[in-house]
């Protein structure tokens, strides 16, 4: 099973039914929908689930503010009605079509002529978690970068021209937040922290409560994945992964190619029920 991927409420590029579909064919068992900032592909992605004989695990995906750099903490088996979490994610997503609007006009700034309308055609929906990758995609189909890579490179990426901070969740909000609304709380991805900075965030952050980390990743390497591992059995916590799938956003990241056994699951509804309790 693949515990980190993402459809069109947020950046991937497949909708929730058809994430579940490819996780079939794929021979997934069960994948999760850890949209940023959104529950709102779970509820189809989990009829299709019903369909195609595919367990459908609720997640989401929140970006942390922290002096370490990118932190970003995948909630996993929350209640996709609690109210708390609900309203703090439409907050969010508020904030961030106000800053993509800031993007499109930092760019215009900048003498490229990308307009609303451009990104409006490769945004999500009205409620949709608009991002960067959005933005990525108009100015490629504009013919204004060459890939969404190269859009980051030239514009989007952090300290580049149109770079505009979106707001973050502190990590003790963030974890909070997730436990409040039954779930449990990994972090995602530590390779993009710097690498001096991931054993003490670990640390940190499992005082705060935090249940996993997710160790298998496409791009930590063997050496990684056993610092991880090890960390996570001393601190007690769970230890996950996942592909980070984006559809074509991300083309060289295939649904499953991180493939974790189902006990990974059965552990973090252990911990989610011991939190119940
Ligand atoms: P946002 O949430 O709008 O800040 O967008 C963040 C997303 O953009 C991340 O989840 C990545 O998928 C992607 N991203 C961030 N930085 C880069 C980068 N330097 N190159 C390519 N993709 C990036
Ligand atoms: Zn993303
Ligand atoms: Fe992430
Ligand atoms: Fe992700």
């Amino acid at each position: 099973m693949d515990l980190h991927a993402h459809t069109v409420v947020s950046d991937g590029t497949l909708t929730p039914a058809d994430l579940v579909l490819l996780a079939r064919r794929s021979g997934l068992a069960a994948v999760a929908v850890t949209d940023h900032d959104h529950l709102g592909g779970l509820a189809e992605a989990r009829a299709a689930g019903e369909r195609e004989g595919v367990e459908v695990v609720a997640g989401v995906e929140l970006s942390v503010a922290h002096p370490a750099g990118d932190v970003h903490l995948l909630g996993y088996l929350v209640d996709d009605q609690d109210a708390a979490l609900l309203g703090r994610l439409e907050r969010l997503r508020d904030v961030r079509a106000r800053r993509a609007h800031l993007i499109v006009e930092r760019l215009q700034e900048s003498g490229v002529p990308l307009t609303l309308e451009d990104l409006a055609r490769e945004a999500p929906a009205q409620g949709g978690a608009v991002g960067r990758p959005h933005v990525a995609r108009a100015l490629v189909r504009r013919g204004l970068a060459s890939s969404i890579q190269d859009a980051f490179d030239r514009w989007l990426a952090d300290g580049r021209p149109a770079a505009v901070p979106k707001e973050k969740l502190g990590a003790r909000e963030a974890i909070a937040l997730v436990h409040g609304a039954g779930g449990v709380a990994v972090l995602a991805h530590p390779v993009t922290l710097p690498e001096d900075a991931r054993e003490p965030l670990l640390r940190e952050l499992a005082r705060l409560g935090l249940d996993g980390v997710e160790v298998d990743y496409p791009r930590h390497d063997e050496a990684l994945r056993r610092r991880l591992r090890a960390l996570a059995g001393e601190l007690g916590l769970v230890a996950t992964g996942g592909s980070d799938f984006h559809g074509a956003n991300k083309p060289d990241v295939a649904l499953g190619m991180v493939d974790v056994d189902h006990a990974v699951l059965e552990s973090l509804r252990a911990r989610a029920r011991g939190r119940r309790a």
